[in-house]
């Protein structure tokens, strides 16, 4: 099971992350399946990070296998979705970046990918059009709505079946809006599409 993630993909983070840049495709990197967080187990804090933070996220099921998937067949590839949280080492990618280095140290350790109870997208309608938020401790602290994305679901799949064959259960999540921040031990995270709670768990 591979687990593919967007990066940069609204426009209203990549202001508060002060990323200027306009890249032509989709930014993408990967986290492996050690990195899956499920079933509303609590998510450790790691002790390499003083500052690990929270993206919400949603995510989406691959359900066959495809390999140069056309965009206006990609709908057909996934059917269900969730949230979930791309947690972020944010002072470690900071150095990274500084230093023209790989992320993955900042953002595919274990459990740094947190995923809901999956839905079936015939329930959600538009997957474009799709509130989403986190709550910690009872307060909202992160929402968005999936129309803001730069790169949409299906073309996102198209892209990366370019280069990746996809396979049943691999798993993509689709990029964060504003409002990323951090968390701490003790926190209660619960994720939402619409007014559907599809994660829950804790930071311990
Ligand atoms: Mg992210």
């Amino acid at each position: 099971m591979k687990i593919f993630a967007v990066g940069l993909n609204y426009a209203s983070h990549n202001k508060e992350m002060k990323r200027t840049f306009e890249s032509k495709e989709p930014v993408l990197f990967m986290k492996p399946d050690t990195a899956l967080l499920k079933d509303g187990k609590p998510f450790f804090l790691p002790d390499f990070s003083e500052d690990v933070q929270y993206e919400t996220e949603l995510v989406v099921k691959i359900n066959r296998l495809g390999k140069h998937i056309a965009e206006r067949f990609a709908y057909r590839y996934y059917d269900e979705i969730t949230v979930g949280i791309d947690f972020t080492a944010r002072d470690l990618q900071k150095r990274q970046k500084e230093l023209g280095l790989p992320w993955e140290i900042a953002k595919s350790f274990d459990y740094s990918a947190a995923v809901g109870t999956f839905i079936s997208k015939e329930e959600t309608g538009s997957v474009q059009e799709l509130n989403f938020r986190l709550e910690i401790n009872g307060e909202t602290v992160q929402s968005g709505n999936s129309r803001e994305m730069i790169y949409p679901v299906e073309r996102i799949i198209s892209y990366v079946s370019r280069f990746f064959t996809l396979k049943i259960g691999d798993l993509i999540f689709t990029g964060t809006p504003a409002g990323v921040g951090p968390v701490k031990i003790n926190d209660h995270l619960q994720g939402y599409i619409e007014e559907r709670r599809l994660l829950d768990f804790r930071v311990k």
